[in-house]
């Protein structure tokens, strides 16, 4: 038999008492493990793709495999149609979320007047949320706004005009124009207004 190294005992230590990996990031070449509560999504609703995987539709309109395949990934219900219906409600993490990636297939359902660092209404500065439902997108004109979001981790990035940043429902996010600036905020929904299953 080998002899266990001091590195497979920590290792063996950290798989028991670890709580699940929810994300891996390469930052200044280095593994980064998060830990972190990610944005919960409740399920509305399966689908089966190409290769009859199973889909989980979110109601943030991402799509999410859930696959059985084991030893790696445990989930036998996901092949049951009973199970999967008990499960349409549950809470799913949902990375793209995180990334603040706007999901396929949504429209702009309305917009806001473009705003400057004078007319913004106050409450944007402050942490806010869009809906349950509804995606923002932050359309900068002319200048820069800072933009932060209570995802884990946290998105911070400066916006300019070269691209929008989404904004997922529900989470906290705040802006503040760096200078003088023209911006205005989209509100997307699904083209039929109905949630995608
Ligand atoms: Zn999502």
């Amino acid at each position: 038999m080998r002899p266990v190294t001091p590195s497979a005992r920590r290792a063996r230590r950290r798989e028991r008492t670890s709580p699940p990996l929810h994300q891996i990031r390469r930052r200044s070449g280095k593994l980064r493990c998060l830990y972190a509560p990610g944005v919960e999504r409740s399920i509305v609703g399966f689908s089966q793709d190409d290769a009859g995987d199973w889909v989980a539709a979110l109601d943030c309109f991402h799509r999410q495999h859930v696959r059985h395949d084991p030893p790696f990934r445990s989930a036998p219900w996901v092949l049951d149609q009973a199970a999967r219906s008990g499960r349409v409600g549950a809470a799913l993490d949902c990375p793209l979320c995180e990334r603040a990636e706007l999901p396929d297939d949504l429209v702009v359902a309305r917009t806001t007047d473009w705003f400057d660092e004078e007319t913004m209404p106050p409450g944007l500065r402050r942490a806010h949320r869009v809906a349950q439902g509804t995606w923002g997108r932050l359309r900068v004109d002319s200048g820069r706004v800072r933009f932060r979001a209570k995802t884990h981790p946290i998105i911070d990035v400066v916006v300019g005009p070269a691209a929008p940043q989404a904004i997922p429902p529900g989470v906290e996010h705040e802006a503040e124009p760096l200078g003088p600036v023209r911006f205005r905020v989209e509100f997307l929904r699904p083209r039929d207004d109905r949630q995608v299953t």
